[in-house]
């Protein structure tokens, strides 16, 4: 072992001493403490896969052909077939649609088959101890244990990703907690098993809860006018079809915006890229995974399971999106030139955004607020 990995273990087992009298305060039961502890490792895998994520964005047209493939629409469709009468007592009981459940359980484990095999405790301990959201996983942490105290799992069944979200809808100990539903009524809310009943219900209940609206649409993809005022897109703007129409706004083969209530125009690559209109389940889709793409493939996913068209969606070839470290240097390169991103830590925020903005309309660059190799190319020849 190197002496780099000794002194984090060391460093780990300090840690764990202190995160167990926290737990005691909590009131976890003092047995389940002593069963659990001997588990309880630091796991060097997560941290692997910790520092390897999100090492670069997709284009939206690159995401969607990764994760709205004919494989997964035909094994949606499949699952559809298999659990028939079960999606259809849910969808009722939820008022949920069931493409929507399968598209999320498509999305998250592959309709079951990626559920993850970490085991939890261990995974959430060691990002408890080393990442940046230590509070964040504690608190999850102290919830696993509290979901093996209610007797929903053993220690031994307790598994998921390496971020520790479990089962066939992926959810946090927190989340569970919240929306879990034992669907088959045996008495124990179980989303980790092969059968995925309690996990697809769990699911609808979440969606349920987040304020899904049953037989509305997530979005559309549009058609923006050349004359678009891009200020106006983003989740701040919402307004209703007749207003988007007056902007010049169209359904993507040219006719009339339909009337499904107030929407957001959303350009996830740029002003170079596909446009959506998002609708009130588009923000019921983002509260389980803070992404555009992620929202728009579930959505466009639930579509195609239900035998709506493939979008028209198209990038152009030079079309990119930028790294973590491309974006840094585009924020530190913006704050340079009098546009202040207010710190430079590699994300896209809103202080960026608006930062970027301001320097697009300056230089006659549609004012997207949309980072993109392009805009980076272009400030690099001003520095
Ligand atoms: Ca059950």
């Amino acid at each position: 072992m190197a002496p780099h990995d000794l002194s984090q273990n060391r460093s780990f087992e300090a840690w764990s001493k202190g995160f167990r009298e926290r737990a005691e305060q909590s009131g976890i039961d003092g047995w389940l403490l002593n069963h659990c502890w001997p588990q309880i490792r630091l796991e060097p895998g997560v941290l692997e896969k910790h520092s390897a994520q999100a090492e670069f964005t997709l284009t939206i047209c690159e995401y969607l052909a990764r994760v709205v493939t004919e494989k997964r629409i035909k094994t949606g469709r499949a699952k559809f077939r298999k659990y028939r009468s079960a999606l259809s007592r849910i969808s009722d009981s939820y008022r949920v649609d069931a493409e929507v459940i399968l598209a999320i359980w498509g999305v998250e484990t592959n309709y079951g088959s990626t559920r993850g095999d970490w085991p939890v405790l261990s995974a959430l301990a060691t990002l408890a101890h080393t990442s940046h959201r230590a509070e964040f996983f504690e608190n999850e942490l102290l919830t696993a244990l509290t979901i093996l105290e209610q007797g929903d799992a053993t220690p031994a069944e307790l598994v998921g990703s390496w971020a520790g979200a479990m089962g066939h809808g992926q959810f946090m100990p927190s989340s569970f907690q919240e929306f879990a539903v034992d669907f088959d009524g045996d008495g124990r809310r179980d989303i980790w098993r092969i059968d995925p009943r309690d996990g697809l219900a769990s699911i609808a209940n979440y969606l349920r809860a987040k304020g899904w609206r049953m037989g509305a649409p997530w979005g559309v993809d549009v058609h923006l006018p050349d004359n678009f005022d891009y200020r106006l897109a983003g989740h701040e703007t919402r307004r209703s079809a007749d207003e988007w129409s007056d902007l010049g706004v169209t359904a993507a083969d040219g006719s009339r915006l339909a009337d499904y209530g107030p929407g957001s125009v959303l350009i996830p690559s740029g002003a170079m890229g596909p446009a959506f209109m998002a609708y009130n389940n588009f923000d019921v889709l983002l509260t389980y995974n803070r992404a555009d793409a992620y929202a728009i493939g579930v959505g466009h996913l639930a579509d195609r399971l239900s035998g709506g068209r493939a979008l028209s969606v198209q990038c152009p070839d030079d079309l990119a999106m930028l790294t973590r470290d491309e974006m840094q240097e585009l924020q530190e390169k913006l704050t340079a030139q009098g546009f202040d991103t207010l710190g430079a830590d590699g994300f896209t925020g809103p202080n960026t955004q608006s930062a970027l903005r301001a320097y697009q309309a300056s230089r006659g660059l549609a004012p997207d607020g949309v980072a993109t190799g392009a805009v980076l190319q272009a400030i690099r020849t001003e520095t």
